[in-house]
């Protein structure tokens, strides 16, 4: 471990101050940063406070006069230069994502491309951004919209994507003509900082990205109540979205809020069982279950349900917990230890109801060293009171469920306040067309166990969230749509 992060320290991607108006600035305070995987201190990043989030503000309102000027065609230049520096380095960045949150090497860099895929994709998008010629009721008159950067966006990231929940909202912001003021959460502040560290190499100008670090009871306040920043994204929990929202309501901001889920991943009984338990796999244990479109209850139909369970357990006895470093690891640690007393704690519960825990069930702090947890599968049977089925799990516990009808399950799969992602396997069309629009969630999987990508709309409803990210709609959400009305015209 040393030897990675001197060598990081050696390529200068080993960041600890933030950075600010293309300068690095340290804080009056420092807080220290943990690899969960061994609880090895990884480095002291620098708490820049109220005073650093004033400075960042300012400085990405004097750069908003000039970057949302700038041709589209130099925009999306320096923004595919910082791609290609991104891809260059995907080594170092999925390194510090393994190092500082835990999941496996491989699954980090994967992150590190999904994630520079919203760059480029944004930059190519940029080009793309246009108004309408319109007609209007009055004689001699012509009427045309304007997209223009909605301003300065304060962006508040979490930790389970430490590179990709940033770039899939700066690399549209910048493409769009927006400043950014970007606070990482503090658990994964390295990644972060590494990618202010490539944007300066990009040449991406002083003052129009900004990442600070540090605590958020001081910096949140100063971007959600400045009428200089005219946007709120937030990636997180719906408890903070909701908050920040109420924040963002002074100032009448624009809020794009990213937020939790509860997912269904629903098997009929005409789905193949053995693709089905797979896409359980994929969905269920990527980033040891702590993804907000995870599958978080599964729901068999009628006599399926056993044969789905065989078929996720064996499966699930082939994956190798351990740190995100060692060869062959699928699942790494939680992020932390208060993670996975949370876990448990949803576990006991099912225990205590009455529910199978057929493998699993308990934490392996103990025994490995760091914030683990044992992947547990768990038969819920009919019940879906329990707190795993209401609550977002966030660990690697897959908890099935059965029910018998269509219209049954519909109902049980949108009785929750969550409406991000739902997947569903079956091989009848017609319940593809049918389930599909019933289920009151953003995105449906259907036969697919993964639904985001640069060129698709990620989002939620109901309590998952507000707006979309990525394609054409993640660059428009940066954009204010302006209408221009020419009277006088012979
Ligand atoms: P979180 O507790 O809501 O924190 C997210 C970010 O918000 C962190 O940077 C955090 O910093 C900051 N924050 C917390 N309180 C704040 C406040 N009062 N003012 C300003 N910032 C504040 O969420 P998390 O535990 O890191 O992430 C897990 C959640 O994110 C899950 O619910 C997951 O479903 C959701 N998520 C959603 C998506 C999506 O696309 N819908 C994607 C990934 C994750 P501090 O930690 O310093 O407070």
């Amino acid at each position: 471990m040393t030897d990675l992060i001197d060598r990081l320290k050696d390529k200068s991607l080993l960041r600890t101050d933030s950075y600010v108006n293309a300068a690095w600035i340290a804080g009056e305070d420092r807080f220290a940063v943990t690899n969960p995987a061994d609880r090895s201190v990884l480095a002291e990043v620098a708490d820049v406070g109220e005073a650093g989030a004033r400075k960042a503000v300012d400085a990405a309102d004097q750069a908003f006069q000039s970057w949302k000027k700038t041709s589209v065609y130099e925009r999306a230049r320096l923004i595919q230069k910082w791609n290609d520096l991104i891809l260059e380095h995907a080594d170092d960045l999925g390194t510090l994502i393994t190092a500082e949150m835990g999941k496996p090497f491989g699954e980090a860099k994967g992150e590190v491309i999904y994630g520079a895929g919203f760059v480029a994709w944004s930059a190519e998008e940029a080009k793309r951004l246009h108004g309408e010629t319109l007609q209007t009721p009055f004689p001699g008159s012509r009427g045309w919209t304007l997209r223009q950067p909605v301003g300065v966006v304060g962006c508040i990231t979490p930790w389970n994507f430490p590179a990709a929940m940033i770039t899939r909202k700066c690399a549209p912001a910048l493409a769009a003509g927006c400043t950014m003021v970007v606070k990482p959460a503090p658990e994964t502040p390295l990644t972060a900082l590494a990618l202010a560290e490539l944007a300066d190499r990009a040449g991406i100008p002083k003052g129009v990205f900004n990442v600070i670090c540090g605590d958020a009871q001081k910096i949140g306040p100063v971007l959600t109540g400045s009428d200089v920043v005219r946007m709120i994204g937030f990636t997180g929990s719906t408890q903070v979205g909701k908050l920040l929202m109420k924040q963002a309501a002074d100032t009448v901001k624009r809020v794009s809020l990213e937020l939790g889920g509860n997912a269904p991943f629903i098997v009929m009984d005409d789905a193949d069982i053995e693709k089905a338990a797979e896409g359980v796999i994929a969905s269920k244990f990527r980033a040891a279950g702590q993804t907000c479109v995870s599958a978080n209850r599964i729901i068999a139909q009628g006599a399926i349900a056993d044969q789905l369970v065989e078929a996720i357990a064996s499966r699930m006895g082939k994956l190798k917990v351990g740190s995100g470093f060692d060869k062959g690891v699928q699942i790494g640690p939680l992020i932390h230890e208060e993670a996975v007393a949370r876990v448990d704690k949803l576990v006991q519960d099912a225990k205590k109801r009455g529910a199978k825990i057929l493998t699993g069930g308990s934490p392996l702090v103990d025994e490995l060293g760091g914030a683990f947890y044992a992947p547990t599968l768990i038969d819920g049977g009919n019940d879906y009171a329990l707190e795993l089925a209401c609550f977002e799990i966030f660990g690697p516990v897959a908890s099935v469920y059965r029910a018998d009808d269509e219209a049954e399950i519909l109902r049980l799969a949108n009785d929750t306040p969550y409406g991000l992602a739902a997947y569903l396997y079956t091989s009848d069309v017609n319940r593809v067309h049918r389930m599909s629009e019933g289920l009151d969630f953003g995105m449906i999987g259907v036969n697919a166990p993964m639904v985001g990508s640069p060129a698709t709309p990620f989002g939620g409803v109901k309590e998952s969230g507000i707006g979309r990210e990525g394609g054409k709609w993640g660059v428009e959400e940066f954009t204010e749509m302006k209408f221009v009305l020419l009277g006088g015209v012979d």
